[in-house]
């Protein structure tokens, strides 16, 4: 069960472990929580890397990243570590989005507090269409790491890019490690701003079709940059 990776698969597990040591250093995660996984196929292989529980990822070595089955259960196809306890919302995500190359789950300050509210982000700002749509929604409330919990995470990421989960933390996918750890930092970004905004008052909204206007706009210019 355990053949050795190949020089390929070596650097994406150093790129999924870069991934973590970056979430943490931009702020959107602290400490052990939180998880980043990536898209791995190969002629022996059709599955995902994800990094394991339990460890600080500044201890994580490349052979602690576990390879995992997109087919079946929790049963590691490379790697003596456990996954991490998400490992069916990661999973999941890559059976129902054939185009996600990455994915990373944050316990972000700012996201999770509104997502604790089990409030999503509605279209305060245009840059929320970031994330695929005309909001950000918030999946509902289900025990960490069950299959509940990743139904729901799926459903929420419907046409989507990002979400929060209730009384949890948040989810953002990517064709890249890069397109991911970037979309987790815009999405914490526009949770802060909502959340400050929400402070004064309630935010005027824009309407479905400035929304619609913007995502086109996305799309016809590529990858989302800052104006
Ligand atoms: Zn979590």
């Amino acid at each position: 069960m355990n053949a050795a990776p190949g020089p390929d698969e070596l650097a994406l597990r150093r790129a999924v472990i870069a991934t973590a040591l970056e979430m943490n250093a931009l702020g959107i995660n602290r400490g052990k929580s939180g998880n980043v996984s990536a898209r791995r196929r190969d002629a022996a292989f059709d599955g995902y890397l994800i990094t394991p529980t339990g460890m600080p990822y500044a201890e994580t070595a490349p052979e602690d990243i576990v390879a995992m089955p997109i087919a079946g259960e929790a049963e590691p196809a490379r790697g003596t570590r456990v996954p991490s306890s998400e490992w069916r919302i990661h999973r999941d995500i890559y059976r129902a989005r054939p185009d996600t190359a990455a994915i990373v789950h944050t316990h972000a300050p700012f996201a999770t507090s509104l997502a604790c509210l089990n409030r999503g982000i509605p279209a305060f700002h245009y840059m929320v269409a970031a994330a695929g749509g005309s909001d950000i929604r918030c999946a509902p409330y289900a025990t960490f790491g069950t299959q509940a919990l990743s139904d729901h995470a799926v459903a929420a990421l419907d046409g989507r890019r990002a979400c929060l989960l209730a009384n949890h933390g948040a989810i953002a996918i990517g064709t890249s490690l890069p397109a991911a750890l970037a979309l987790a930092v815009e999405v914490e970004t526009l949770a802060e701003m909502y959340w400050r905004a929400l402070q004064v008052g309630e935010p005027t909204l824009l309407s479905d079709a400035e929304m619609a206007v913007v995502i086109a706009k996305f799309r016809t210019y590529g990858q989302p940059r800052h104006a």
